[in-house]
Formats: C-alpha cells, sequence, structure tokens
C-alpha cells in the first residue's frame, strides 16, 4: 500500500498570520459589529422615547415634495391686494372677495346672496 502523500498542512495564511489568528481577528471584528448595532440600537431607543417624552426633534425627516401645487393663485392676490376700498363678500364658491354691490361672482359666476 502506497501512501498518499498529503502536503503537511500549515496554519498560514497570506502575509504569514497564523490561520487562527485571523480567525480570531474575523471573529473579534464580528462581535465587535454586534456589540456597535446593538449600542446604536438601545441607543436610537432611548432617543426615542427621550423624544416622545420631551418633545418632537426640531427637523422633521420628512423630505419636502419638488413642487408643491398651488391650489388657486388668482384668489390669493385677489385677497392679498384689494384695490378698491368697499364692502365685500367672500364667495362661497371660489371663495374670492367681490363687491356687495355686484350681483354675481366675477371669478365663478355664483351669484351672490
Ligand atoms: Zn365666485
Amino acid at each position: 500500500m502506497s501512501r498518499l502523500r498529503l502536503p503537511r498542512l500549515r496554519l498560514t495564511g497570506v502575509q504569514g498570520v497564523r490561520t487562527s489568528d485571523l480567525m480570531g481577528l474575523l471573529l473579534k471584528l464580528a462581535l465587535l459589529g454586534v456589540a456597535l448595532y446593538a449600542a446604536y440600537k438601545t441607543f436610537s431607543r432611548w432617543k426615542g422615547l427621550y423624544d416622545r417624552f420631551v418633545g418632537p426633534p426640531p427637523v422633521p425627516q420628512r423630505p419636502e415634495p419638488p413642487r408643491a401645487p398651488e391650489p388657486a393663485p388668482t384668489t390669493q392676490t385677489a385677497q392679498t391686494r384689494p384695490k378698491v376700498i368697499e364692502d365685500t363678500v367672500q364667495c362661497v364658491g371660489c371663495g374670492a372677495y367681490v363687491s356687495t354691490a355686484a350681483e354675481k361672482c366675477g371669478h365663478c359666476g355664483r351669484p351672490l346672496p
């Protein structure tokens, strides 16, 4: 029976670091990652409790939409810049302020009360 000659197992890594040491280093790194993750989760939980009891955080986490659609810019300008000083009434149809002398709204044509 001829013995199959196997190369001797050498526990040396790429740069002369023993494999057991390399595995120990990886294990330490993994444990460090788990510990950091647990610390972060604990911190965020306590911070959440703190914010719930003390107050909301000053900066909202919601990202603002890039463009907010303006519902009705014409009524805004009509409200902010009255041209004539007279009794006005707000139209129930479109919300514009129109003169009480007018019989119907000039914006939507709704008859005023
Ligand atoms: Zn109107």
